[in-house]
């Protein structure tokens, strides 16, 4: 993972929250205060404001993509690191990973990247000044839906050190088996994620056709406001596509239970499609926060498969 990150040390965790959360625990203590993305995976919220923060750890969310929002969420002096993720889950926000980091550096915070959806593939975070690289490897790294894992890849000695000693000390470490399986997903990472590419270029286009759908997010189209900065900081546009139909929740959730290829769950970069509701499953923890997504959004996980399979699916399930 180091080495496809252009990172000169990696660790690997049993899950991608182990990873977070073992890295939390080493740079935060009581009164650190982070910036986080207003739409983050939503474990990564629950992790600082339903376990971090009973130990003063505060995090305030801002919109990443809007860089005066990061300049006013930043405290110098109190703010131990700006958390990003680009492209966000499930919206698909694109934030400028190296203007984030001279804001950050310039108030001593440190940058972190939660490169899960891009991939090192796609996109490389320490390369535009990034500190520290989160996976979770359970998604694209892995990418066959048969395990869970995470990482992280960071650059500094000393860093390195104290996350090994609380890897160690705290234990959240993965099988041998597990990175076995890690390690062969990582083999076909490239061809994997081209395949991925293509098929999201597609899907996201003939959704953007289509009538019964109210809006399309997803970076590789010339609409979406991230766009020219995805193009310069990705490689491509990566798997992930949501979008909002019209009719509500209701037609949502009949759109999420109605596709017969592509299978109803809630994890995301396997070689298999995957479509689910995010309001009542991946991001159900965020209801009734700043963080909540619109009802009628589902995500779409878009797999390796046959692209014309794919859409004939998505067609019959929004007819
Ligand atoms: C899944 C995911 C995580 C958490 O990883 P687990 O391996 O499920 O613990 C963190 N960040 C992002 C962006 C994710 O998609």
């Amino acid at each position: 993972m180091a080495a496809l990150e252009g990172g000169k040390h990696g660790l690997a965790f049993a899950s991608g929250l182990a990873a977070e959360d073992t890295l939390l625990r080493t740079i935060a203590s009581p009164g650190s205060h982070f910036v986080v993305p207003d739409d983050a995976y939503g474990g990564t919220y629950r992790l600082f404001v339903r376990v971090h923060k009973r130990w003063g750890v505060a995090a305030d969310p801002a919109h990443l993509t809007n860089l005066d929002s990061v300049a006013a969420a930043i405290i110098p002096g109190e703010t131990k690191a700006v958390w990003i993720e680009t492209p966000t889950n499930p919206l698909l926000n694109i934030a400028d990973i190296a203007a984030i980091v001279d804001m950050a550096h310039a108030a001593d915070a440190l940058v972190i990247v939660d490169n899960t959806f891009a991939t090192p593939y796609l996109q490389q975070p320490l390369e535009l000044g990034a500190d520290v690289v989160v996976h979770s490897t359970t998604k694209y790294c892995g990418g066959h839906s048969d395990i869970i894992g995470g990482a992280l890849v960071v650059n500094d000695d000393d860093l390195a050190e104290q996350l090994r000693f609380h890897q160690n000390a705290i234990g959240g470490v993965p099988s041998p088996f597990d990175c076995w399986l890690v390690l062969r997903g990582l083999r076909t990472l490239a061809v994997r994620m081209e395949r991925h590419c293509d098929n999201a270029e597609q899907v996201a286009a003939f959704l953007d056709d289509h009538a019964r759908i109210a809006a399309v997010y997803f970076p590789g189209l010339d609409a979406h406001p991230g766009h020219d900065l995805a193009k310069r900081q990705m490689r491509r546009y990566g798997g992930m596509v949501s979008f909002r139909v019209v009719g509500g929740e209701k037609a949502a959730l009949r759109v999420c239970e109605g596709t017969s290829m592509i299978t109803l769950g809630e994890s995301l970069g396997g070689v298999e499609s995957l479509i689910e509701h995010p309001h009542t499953m991946t991001h159900a923890s965020v209801a009734g926060t700043q963080l909540e997504v619109p009802g009628d959004l589902i995500r779409l996980s878009v797999g390796i498969e046959d692209v014309e399979d794919l859409i004939v699916d998505l067609d019959k399930a929004l007819a």
